[in-house]
């Protein structure tokens, strides 16, 4: 009587079922880190994903996490298999159901004393699955300088999926864009928090974001140099977080100093900003002796604080990228 439906549930004891997953309008496809806590989102190549990626390891372009390659379905695929699946399923049964209700009713003799018939009701008739559909497309495409993988991200990505490799002027730049972001959108910010939480608490994250702008790109610049650094040697701890003692370790290094890419007045307004940086971290901002001293900065007196400007940032920025610029080159052409 059930002939069609235990044929169908049989076909499906034995067989897989596969769900298509479509790549986006340029070619890309969707990635999560399976990581807990991370989850980054990120698309690769097509073309890259079958001809450069290894089936024994990927690498999470935020977090450095690895895993096989089959572990990189998003979540949002995983999903869209799990209902395509069981729609599938469901369909089938239903279809083999509604065969075995058919051949049940035409057995039925006609005119009887007592007649029976089976009516299968309800249930999915779709017996094929839909592929799962691409995200947008993103903007941030990059391509791996170590292995040449083509993958893309929103906002920014530290390691390349395909080997892992790190480049160290794409993170550098990357930060300087994270920092220029955080300058750019106070305004932002502040309209949002304004509402949201008020003025007061407004006007403290707002300065906050913008103080921690010094200390990020010193500590950019201070990552940059060390990995730019390492064929060198092992430099001494945090020695790059210093102006004068950096410019030193270059010199010795490569034969140029920060004075052979920044002007005198250049290197002057850096030297005020990292001193800045310096009593944000360590006196809160609350001016002292040394600092009128080191920075040569005669705006303030002792026991006041100082203001960072979005100017600061702005000039901060600039200088850090003349700097890293001529380092860049300059270790380029040392190869
Ligand atoms: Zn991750
Ligand atoms: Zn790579």
């Amino acid at each position: 009587m059930f002939d069609e439906t235990i044929k169908a549930l049989k076909r499906l004891e034995s067989g897989k079922i596969s769900i298509p997953i479509e790549e986006d309008d340029k070619g890309y496809l969707d990635k999560q880190c399976p990581a807990e806590g991370c989850e980054f989102l990120f698309k690769v190549n097509d073309e890259d994903w079958h001809d450069i990626f290894k089936d024994e390891a990927v690498w999470c372009p935020m977090c450095r996490h690895e895993a096989p390659a089959d572990q990189w379905y998003t979540i949002a695929q995983v999903e869209h298999s799990r209902n395509e699946a069981l729609t599938m399923i469901k369909g089938q049964i239903n279809r083999a159901m509604r065969t075995d209700a058919l051949n049940f009713n035409r057995r039925q003799p006609r005119g009887g004393f007592l007649s029976m018939s089976m009516d299968v009701k309800g249930g999915t008739h779709r017996t094929y699955v839909i592929p799962a559909q691409a995200a947008e497309p993103m903007q941030l495409e990059i391509q791996c300088e170590s292995c040449n993988a083509r993958f893309a991200v929103i906002g920014s990505a530290f390691f390349c999926p395909a080997c892992g490799f790190n480049s160290v002027i794409r993170t550098f730049s990357d930060s300087l864009r994270k920092i220029r972001a955080k300058k750019d959108n106070q305004e932002t910010v502040r309209a949002a928090l304004i509402d949201a939480v008020g003025a007061d608490d407004a006007e403290l994250t707002c300065r906050s974001l913008k103080e921690t702008c010094l200390s990020d790109g010193v500590v950019a610049f201070q990552k940059y140099c060390e990995r730019l650094y390492e064929p060198f040697g092992t430099p001494k701890m945090n020695v790059f977080q210093r102006l004068d003692d950096g410019s030193k370790l270059w010199e010795g290094a490569l034969g140029v100093s920060y004075d052979d890419w920044l002007s005198p007045d250049e290197l002057e307004s850096l030297k005020v900003l990292y001193q800045k940086r310096h009593l944000l971290a360590h006196q809160e901002g609350i001016v002292d002796e040394k600092y009128v001293q080191r920075s040569g900065d005669t705006s303030y007196k002792p026991g006041q604080r100082i203001v960072v400007s979005k100017n600061d940032i702005e000039l901060f920025l600039d200088l850090l990228e003349k700097l890293g610029r001529g380092l860049a080159e300059k270790c380029e052409r040392n190869d």
